[in-house]
C-alpha cells in the first residue's frame, strides 16, 4: 500500500505545492517523491534512512562527491566577506577573478577569456548570441545558422533547447527556433552500416555533414556545436577519427567549433577536458557541473582572441555588450569553484578518473558483456552506459523501447543504486572520487537490477 501521509509531511506537501522537472505530473501524483536527505562520497540518503550508491554523481555533476567540508567551509566564508557582488559596469570580484585567470591556465591553449553564467542552459544561450553578435560585428549578419546533433543535449531555455536534439525537448514547446539544424548522431553501434568500421562511419557523418552545408549555403553556417561525448542522449562516444573530420570542415567553410563540456569538463573522461583526448582544438568551450561540483550554480563560457577582439570592439561601437545575469561571477560560486578545483589537484581527481575509469569499463564489460539483455557497453573514464535490447545478435530493441529502461531505473532504487536511464540505455557516471571497491559494489547492484529486469521482461 502507498504511505499515507500526514497533510503536514514534506513527502504530502511536495505533492500538493510542487511541480517537478523531468517529470511525469500524474505519476507523480501517484507515486510521489523521494526526498533524498544527505550524502557522503558517492553515497546519498533518503529521508526514510535508504542508502544509495549515486551512480550518476546526481546529474553527471557531484564530482568530489557528497559532504565535501571544504567546499562547505569556502562558501561560508565567502558568505561572509562578500556574499554577493555583480560584475556588470566595471564591477569585479575576487574570487571570479582568480576563477577566470585558472580556467583559462587549465582549458585548451586558445581558449583566452571567460564569460561567466549559473547554469548549462545559460552558457549556450550566451554561446547563440555571443556567436550572431559576432558575425554582425564582422559585417557576416548572413552567417547565422548553428548546427547541433540528433540526440545532443544543450540544455532545455528556448534557444539552448533548439540546439538539443532530443524529441522531448521540442515536442509541444514549439522548438526548435529557426537557424538551428541537426546533423547524424555519431552512434556506431545504433547506426553504422553493416560491415563500417569505425573511420569509415565518421567519413560518413562528416560527409552528411559537409553536405548540409553546401545545402544551406557556407555562407549561412556560423557554428558547429557538439559534446565530445554524449551524456544525456545516451552516453555516446564518438568513432575513431570523427572529431578530426569534423573539424577540418568546419576550418574549411569558416565555421567556428564549439565544444560544450559541461558534462566531460574536469576529468570525466580521464583526461582534464575531454577536448584533449579527442584533439579537439575549440573556439568556443562551455564548462557547468563540476566546476563546483554542482555545491552551487555556476557556468563559464570560454573562448579565443580571435572570437573577443570584434566582439570587444562592437560593444565600444554600440556602448555595451547588453548581455548578462545578475549572478554571473557569483562570488559564492566562484569561491567554491576554487576550493572545488583545489581539491580536485590535491587528490588527483583526473588521475583518480582515468584509472578507476579503466578499471570501471573494465569490470562493466566482464561482469555484463555475456548477459542476454546487453546490447553494448560503450564509454571512457567514468561515464559509461550499458544498452539493453530484446536480441543480441539484431540488436533489437524492446518494444515499446524505454519501458524495460524506466524499470530499471526504479528497481535500482529497491537494488540501491541511481543510474539514468535514457531509452533503454542505462547511464553511469559517478563522482570522480569513486574507489575500485565502490565501482565493485555499483557493478554488483548495477547486476542484481539487470537480472531483476531480465526476470521482468520474460
Ligand atoms: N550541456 C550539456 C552537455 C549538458 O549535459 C547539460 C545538462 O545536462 C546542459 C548543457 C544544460 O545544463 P543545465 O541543466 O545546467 O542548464
Amino acid at each position: 500500500m502507498k504511505p499515507q501521509p500526514n497533510v503536514n509531511s514534506q513527502y504530502a506537501r511536495d505533492l500538493t505545492y510542487a511541480f517537478h522537472p523531468y517529470t511525469n505530473a500524474r505519476a507523480h501524483e501517484e507515486r510521489g517523491p523521494i526526498i533524498m536527505d544527505h550524502g557522503k562520497g558517492v553515497f546519498v540518503y533518503d529521508d526514510q534512512g535508504n542508502e544509495y550508491l549515486e551512480a550518476l554523481a546526481g546529474l553527471w555533476s557531484v564530482g568530489v562527491g557528497y559532504g565535501e567540508e571544504r567546499l562547505v567551509t569556502a562558501a561560508a566564508e565567502q558568505m561572509r566577506k562578500l556574499p554577493y557582488y555583480h560584475s556588470f559596469a566595471h564591477k569585479a570580484n575576487g574570487p571570479a577573478i582568480d576563477l577566470a585567470e585558472q580556467l583559462v591556465k587549465m582549458t585548451p591553449e586558445r581558449l583566452a577569456r571567460v564569460f561567466f553564467a549559473n547554469s548549462g542552459s545559460e552558457a549556450n544561450d550566451t554561446v547563440i548570441k555571443m556567436v550572431w553578435y559576432y558575425n554582425n560585428a564582422i559585417g557576416r549578419p548572413e552567417k547565422k545558422k548553428i548546427v547541433a546533433r540528433i540526440r545532443g543535449y544543450h540544455g532545455i531555455t528556448i534557444a539552448s533547447g533548439s540546439l538539443t536534439g532530443l524529441p522531448w525537448n521540442h515536442r509541444d514547446f514549439d522548438l526548435p527556433i529557426a537557424n538551428i539544424l541537426h546533423t547524424a548522431c555519431p552512434h556506431h553501434y545504433r547506426f553504422a552500416m553493416e560491415g563500417e568500421s569505425e573511420e569509415e562511419f565518421a567519413s560518413r557523418l562528416a560527409g552528411q555533414f559537409e553536405q548540409l552545408i553546401l545545402d544551406e549555403g557556407p555562407e549561412t553556417i556560423a557554428a558547429f556545436i557538439g559534446e565530445p561525448v554524449m551524456g544525456a542522449g545516451g552516453v555516446i562516444v564518438p568513432p575513431k577519427t570523427y572529431w578530426q573530420k569534423i573539424q577540418a570542415i568546419c576550418r574549411k567553410y569558416d565555421i567556428l567549433v564549439i565544444a560544450d563540456e559541461v558534462i566531460t569538463g574536469f576529468g570525466r573522461t580521464g583526461t582534464p577536458f575531454a577536448c584533449e583526448r579527442f584533439d579537439i582544438d575549440p573556439d568556443i568551450l562551455v564548462l557547468s557541473k563540476q566546476i563546483t561540483s554542482s555545491y552551487l550554480p555556476m557556468s563559464a563560457v570560454l573562448f579565443t582572441d580571435a572570437f573577443y577582439q570584434p566582439i570587444a570592439d562592437n560593444t565600444a561601437k554600440i556602448g555595451t555588450f547588453g548581455h548578462g545575469f545578475t549572478t554571473s561571477g557569483h562570488p559564492v560560486a566562484s569561491a567554491v569553484a576554487l576550493e572545488n578545483l583545489a581539491i580536485i589537484q590535491e587528490r588527483d581527481l583526473f588521475g583518480n578518473a582515468a584509472r578507476v575509469g579503466e578499471y570501471l569499463q573494465t569490470r562493466l564489460r566482464s561482469a555484463f558483456s555475456d548477459h542476454p539483455l546487453v546490447g553494448e557497453i560503450r564509454g571512457v573514464g567514468l561515464i559509461a552506459a550499458v544498452e539493453l535490447v530484446a536480441d543480441k545478435a539484431s540488436k533489437r530493441s524492446f518494444d515499446p523501447l524505454g519501458r524495460l529502461g524506466a524499470y530499471f531505473f526504479d528497481q535500482g532504487h529497491k537494488r540501491g543504486i541511481i543510474i539514468r536511464n535514457v531509452q533503454d540505455s542505462m547511464a553511469i557516471c559517478p563522482p570522480l572520487v569513486i574507489t575500485e571497491e565502490e565501482v565493485d559494489e555499483l557493478v554488483k547492484r548495477f547486476g542484481q537490477t539487470l537480472d531483476d529486469a531480465l526476470a521482468w521482461s520474460r
